[in-house]
């Protein structure tokens, strides 16, 4: 059926995506337009609700960044980031025991001190009302849908998606076309996996010469702890149990304000054994013997997960093509071993803002601003990743002892010597190849949760107040939908049912004993918007694409 036209609105500069990437890069722009006495529109586009409510991060925050951006946020009395790290520990767990590895084995990188803990989401509220007193306009609940291109190919834009499209495609009474958002560059900050950023890297062979992008899944929760147990500043990040050698992760647990702790945890997505579910992973890691009792007494408020880029150095797209770029985790700027991603999403949106700044202002518009391409491996950012490049294909080649053992010392010879004995090593094959058959592999299974400290997908799935209008076009698309059960099926038992972190993918069977006639069910409106499926589905035929704007998670403090 054909549509109406989508009107049009034309800006300088088009952000899609409120993160701290796109916010930074917007703020950025606007600061320098001021400086310079420039006349400069920027628009900022977020799928989520409000502008945070689809963030989810630790977070433990390098300031530095921030510091650059808003100079005087420490003095601000709505600052969002208010605990400071005062101790910070390091544990390797086995079934029941753990050992605390000495602050002094650890390079300086990895040191807290001087970071602050606070909810990611709460600082891209503060950056969002920072952007519009600049004159930003920043529009939440309006994803970006397709990318505009012109008959030559270049960018020039996005649109926003429509309202109102019914279960079977057709308008319904309350159908709003979306529009098209104009910009001389736009500016993609989707965070991992964004659903245009994979158009755009497949287009523009942004890939090409460049190792496989790297994913892991971060399951989080915030819980309320008895006030005997919190201890505001703490630190602890912990690697081994539950996980086997062969799988890399580890869990975070981050102590700030209001008697509240972050607890998470990461599982690489380079897992093989198909039986592995990262939510009920991660609820196991919350009965071990050295975690399980600061949990005696709270209360879990809420529940998310999202996926977090861990390519590095090696893996980073090129970041510039005709009439845009690529800042934050959608070009794959996160330090693994720091868990940490937030400081070079700030930091690439400024750089990024410089250097379209200087194409606008030499009156340039729609090509490649190649200077912010040459100029990231020499910034802050570039120095950051380097360091680190080795950390996760150590990793994953050896597995976690000898992976971790070998990368503290690969850490400690870039930090006295500034290089690495290991040159600059290759990721190997994508998440999704990595899969072994069921047949090659020990089934895992798990232990019933509690309702107490441990839960269940869909009471978790209730605490990330998850919300979609049911009557849209699903916006996990098969591009066959005969594969999960013909293929995945019988080779790996479905492992959407099990690396999903919100129970949408079931197979579900006529007659449940004799397991006939099984059927692949998504139950899209529980989705939390964290791509995994995207990353893993080892036939690579889920496609996340947008749902109708103000879907998904809502996150109040993530
Ligand atoms: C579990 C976990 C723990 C982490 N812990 C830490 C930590 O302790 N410290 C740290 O520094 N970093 C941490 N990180 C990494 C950090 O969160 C990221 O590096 C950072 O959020 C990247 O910022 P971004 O702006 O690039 O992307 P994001 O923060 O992901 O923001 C992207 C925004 O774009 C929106 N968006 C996406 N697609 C569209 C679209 N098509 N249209 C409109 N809007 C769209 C999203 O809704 C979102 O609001 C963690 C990540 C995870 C998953
Ligand atoms: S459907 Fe995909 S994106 Fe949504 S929660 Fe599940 S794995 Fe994540």
């Amino acid at each position: 059926m054909e549509l109406p036209e989508r009107e049009a609105m034309d800006f300088d500069v088009v952000v899609v995506g409120a993160g701290p990437a796109g916010l930074a890069t917007a703020i950025r722009l606007k600061q320098l337009a001021t400086e310079k006495g420039a006349d400069l529109s920027v628009v900022v586009v977020e799928k989520g609700s409000e502008v945070g409510a689809h963030i989810l991060s630790g977070a433990v925050i390098d300031p530095v960044g921030l510091d650059r951006l808003v100079p005087d946020w420490r003095s601000d009395s709505e600052r969002p980031l208010r605990t400071e790290v005062t101790r910070d520990e390091f544990l390797y767990l086995g079934a029941s025991s753990g050992i605390r590895l000495p602050n002094l084995f650890m390079p300086k990188l990895m040191n807290n001190h001087g970071n602050f803990i606070g909810s990611l989401g709460n600082l891209c509220r503060y950056l969002a009302r920072k952007a519009e007193e600049a004159g930003v306009e920043v529009y939440a609940g309006f994803p970006g849908a397709d990318v505009l291109l012109d008959d030559a190919g270049k960018v020039v834009g996005v649109a926003t998606g429509d309202l109102g499209i019914g279960r079977d495609g057709k308008p319904k009474e309350n159908f709003t076309r979306g529009m098209e958002l104009r910009g001389k560059y736009t500016i993609f900050a989707e965070g991992a996996r964004g659903n245009l950023t994979k158009q755009l890297v497949r287009r523009f062979a942004l890939d090409e010469g460049r190792e496989p992008q790297k994913y892991g899944i971060g399951l989080k929760e915030l819980w309320q702890v008895a006030p005997e147990k919190h201890k505001a500043g703490l630190v602890q990040h912990s690697f081994g149990w539950p996980l086997t050698n062969r799988t890399g992760g580890g869990s975070f647990l981050y102590h700030f304000e209001d008697n509240l702790v972050a607890v998470g945890f990461v599982v690489h997505l380079n897992y093989e054994n198909p039986t592995l579910s990262p939510f009920d992973e991660f609820q196991r890691f919350k009965t071990h013997p050295k975690v399980r009792d600061l949990f005696a007494g709270g209360k879990c408020l809420s529940y998310g997960a999202r996926a977090i880029v861990e390519g590095g150095w090696q893996s980073v797209p090129k970041l510039a093509f005709p009439g845009g770029c690529l800042v934050g985790d959608a070009a794959g700027f996160v330090n693994v071993p720091r868990i940490k991603g937030t400081h070079n999403a700030i930091l690439s949106g400024i750089l990024c803002a410089e250097h379209v700044f200087e194409a606008l202002s030499a009156g340039r518009a729609h090509d490649a601003v190649s200077s912010y391409e040459e100029a990231w491996r020499a910034s802050l950012v570039g120095y950051d990743l380097y360091r680190v490049r080795n950390i996760k294909p150590l990793w994953s080649r050896y597995g976690t002892l000898a992976g971790v053992a070998l990368g503290g010392i690969d850490m400690w010879m870039s930090e006295l010597l500034g290089r690495s004995f290991f040159g600059t090593m290759a990721h190997g094959k994508p998440d999704h190849a990595c899969l072994k058959p069921l047949a090659e592999v020990t089934p895992i299974v798990y232990p019933k949760p509690d309702g107490v400290l441990t839960f269940d997908r869909l009471s978790s799935v209730f605490l990330s107040n998850t919300n979609h209008e049911e009557d849209q076009p699903s916006h996990l698309v098969l591009a066959d939908p005969s594969i999960p059960i013909r293929e995945n099926l019988p080779h790996f038992g479905e492992p959407a049912r099990l690396y999903c972190p919100a129970g949408v993918y079931e197979v579900v069977y006529e007659d449940a004993e004799k397991r006939t006639d099984p059927r692949f069910v998504i139950n899209a409106q529980n989705c939390v918007h964290c791509k995994t499926c995207d990353i893993k589905d080892p036939a690579q035929n889920i496609m996340w694409v947008t749902p109708e704007g103000g879907g998904g998670p809502n996150y109040p403090n993530m």
